[in-house]
């Protein structure tokens, strides 16, 4: 059997609501499958109150992906088995919900200015369910009107630092993600550290108090997880992985089920069932 620990649903930027990504999990016989929406856990707090969690069949394991306040790098912070119902997290959660909801009312704003016929109305219509709100969101409706061809070509022309409707969003420190994820129970993960493209910040972050590092992912190469499962023994973090699954055919794998980790790296996420 294999597994995967990083996936997304319509809850953040997945094209698959909560239901059908363990569906399409369970038809691709993963034993564990981690459930990681951006910034959010409403996706597995639907599945746990619709009766659809615990699953029979695979371990669902609840998780999150915080992006971290960082001035010049991307920083992306895993979460597993945090309580879904800490009061503290959903706080937190609440003023980073907010504060992309601004962000994305100032962004259509400046597209209006730079002449692109988009409304909040198209890009909420295309965000669904997802209260987690982002830039791909935006992206899409662009690449829909036919402005671009590809979300990637509206990043690079619009969208991505630098570029004219791009508006900074409030991230919280790398060091509050974690102690937000530990004080809710949860174990604490840095996400694709090869995108982080500088291994002096991801040592750094390895001795910050984090429990794992994200070693298995679709762009890291043969050197590169070797490189990572080195550091994470050098300092004693849990080795962990997935295929970041959005379900968009720009976005690999397209399919769960293609990019896996072997089960014992995702044994020590699961909680036993009581
Ligand atoms: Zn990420
Ligand atoms: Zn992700």
């Amino acid at each position: 059997m294999s597994s995967d620990l990083h996936t997304h649903t319509t809850f953040s930027d997945g094209k698959l609501t909560p239901e059908e990504l363990v569906c399409a999990a369970k038809k691709a016989g993963l034993k564990y499958l981690a459930i990681t929406d951006h910034d959010t856990v409403d996706g597995i707090a639907h599945l746990y109150e619709n009766g659809y969690y615990p699953a029979k069949g695979i371990h669902i394991i609840p998780g999150i992906e915080f992006s971290a306040h960082h001035p010049t790098q991307e920083i992306h912070i895993l979460g597993y088995q945090v309580d879904i119902y800490n009061s503290e997290l959903a706080d937190r959660l609440n003023e980073v919900t907010e504060a992309r909801w601004t962000r994305f009312t100032e962004m259509v704003e400046k597209l209006q200015k730079l002449g692109y016929d988009i409304r909040e109305k198209d890009v909420l219509t295309v965000a669904g369910a997802s209260k987690s709100i982002s830039r791909s969101h935006i992206g899409r409706v662009l690449v829909s009107k036919g402005y671009f061809k590809t979300v990637r070509d509206a990043f690079a022309e619009l969208l991505q630092k630098g570029r004219p409707a791009y508006v900074p969003h409030y991230r919280l420190e790398v060091e509050d993600i974690i102690g937000l994820i530990k004080q809710a129970g949860g174990l604490a993960v840095l996400a694709h550290p090869k995108l982080v493209w500088d291994d002096t910040i991801v040592e750094r972050i390895c001795q910050s108090g984090i429990d794992g590092l994200e070693v298995f992912y679709p762009q890291h190469n043969p050197e590169d997880t070797a490189h990572y499962l080195a550091l994470a023994e050098k300092y004693h973090l849990l080795p962990s992985g997935g295929s970041d699954f959005h379900g968009f055919p720009t976005r690999y794998p397209t399919e769960l089920g293609v990019f896996t980790i072997e089960d014992r790296y995702a044994e020590p996420f699961d909680r036993p069932e009581e």
